[in-house]
């Protein structure tokens, strides 16, 4: 019943293929929509609400398309739908909860480690993710215009011990092939910077984002790259995303993986070890799983530490060391992540 209900809604939700600016656009954004493209009855409505007040709802098809219909434990759907449970306080959660805001030094900049930078190079994101920590960001304060964005450029050029530039937001990849062409190139035009990573679930949720004009810039840079992709569950792998990588790849792009341990989500053995697997199939390597940052909003995806530990644990008797993403919690102050 499922299976057959599903074929017509993809169809349904797809915009014309390719089109990844059109995909981005018609997210969904609605929550009663949200419910009734997934076959979900009213009773999740004051709760979708809720939740969507504090945070709007994006869910964009080709994701959509991969939640199954009907199924409120779907891990996927877990990740983006709203829940009123996000207005409840939680003790120690909080707005801010790995204090960005002390480590901005000019808009749309973050220097928190030693070697590298984080630029916020797009305000929005193509899914809005309910765990997220910087659901609370002050994206409206750090949207460098281009004038902005010369401040920026300069502070990198005055400090030659940073390399790295990461490209974060938001989605950095949800900003136009046009600005990120400008803003890569005057990276590389940076002498002591070597390395370029983005930070991006673009090609996972909108796997038609890695097209011609994205490869164009990215493949021609001096600079190494790497690509950080966010995915939780192995569902969220599907034939689409698999290309998308092996595009990425193409272009000299070194793919790694971080993952967030999310209470309903993936806080089992199995569901990590698959992941891993279906990850290495995309050539992508496990980076990270991060256990959750306690922002305002998510303490109902928490899983404790010492389950956390025990779940790894566990984790490595199953799969190669090299499939093994590193537990960490990020620690606002630490010079690195914290493994635990
Ligand atoms: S920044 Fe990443 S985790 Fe947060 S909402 Fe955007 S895509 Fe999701």
């Amino acid at each position: 019943m499922i299976t057959r209900s599903l074929i017509p809604l993809q169809r349904q939700a797809m915009p014309g293929r390719g089109d990844w600016q059109a995909q981005l656009a018609g997210a969904v954004r609605d929550p009663r929509e949200l419910l009734r493209r997934l076959g979900l009855g009213e009773a999740w409505l004051p709760g979708a609400e809720a939740g969507h007040a504090l945070f709007e709802v994006r869910v964009p098809a080709p994701y959509l398309a991969r939640i199954r219909p009907g199924d409120p434990a779907d891990p996927l759907l877990r990740q983006v739908l709203p829940l009123g449970e996000e207005a409840l306080a939680a003790p120690g959660y909080v707005a801010d909860p790995l204090a960005e805001a002390d480590h901005t030094p000019a808009r749309g900049l973050i220097h928190k480690y030693a070697g590298r930078v984080l630029l916020i190079a797009s305000p929005t994101c193509a899914v809005n993710c309910r765990y997220c920590f910087r659901r609370h960001f002050p994206y409206a304060e750090n949207a460098p215009s281009r004038t902005q964005w010369q401040e920026t450029l300069a502070y990198l050029r005055e400090d030659a011990s940073i390399h790295e530039a990461i490209l974060s937001g938001g989605d950095p990849l949800a900003a136009s092939d046009r600005q990120l062409a400008w803003l890569v190139e005057r990276l590389a035009a940076i002498p002591h910077l070597k390395r370029l990573r983005i930070h991006t679930r673009l090609p996972v949720v909108i796997p038609d984002r890695i097209d011609a004009a994205l490869l164009d810039w990215l493949s021609t840079t001096r600079l190494q790259k790497v690509v950080v992709l966010h995915v939780n569950h192995a569902q969220e792998i599907d034939d689409a995303v698999i290309d998308a990588c092996q595009r990425l790849h193409d272009a000299g792009v070194t793919l790694l993986n971080q993952s967030v341990l999310l209470r309903g989500v993936n806080d089992d053995v199995d569901t990590l070890a698959e992941l891993s697997e279906r990850l290495f199939e995309a050539g992508v390597l496990p980076y990270y799983l991060h256990v959750l940052d306690p922002v305002e909003g998510a303490s109902h995806f928490d899983v404790a530490d010492d389950e956390a530990r025990e779940l790894v644990a566990e984790l490595r008797k199953l799969l190669p060391g090299f499939l093994m993403p590193t537990l960490v919690r990020e620690v606002p102050g630490e010079a690195s992540k914290t493994p635990l």
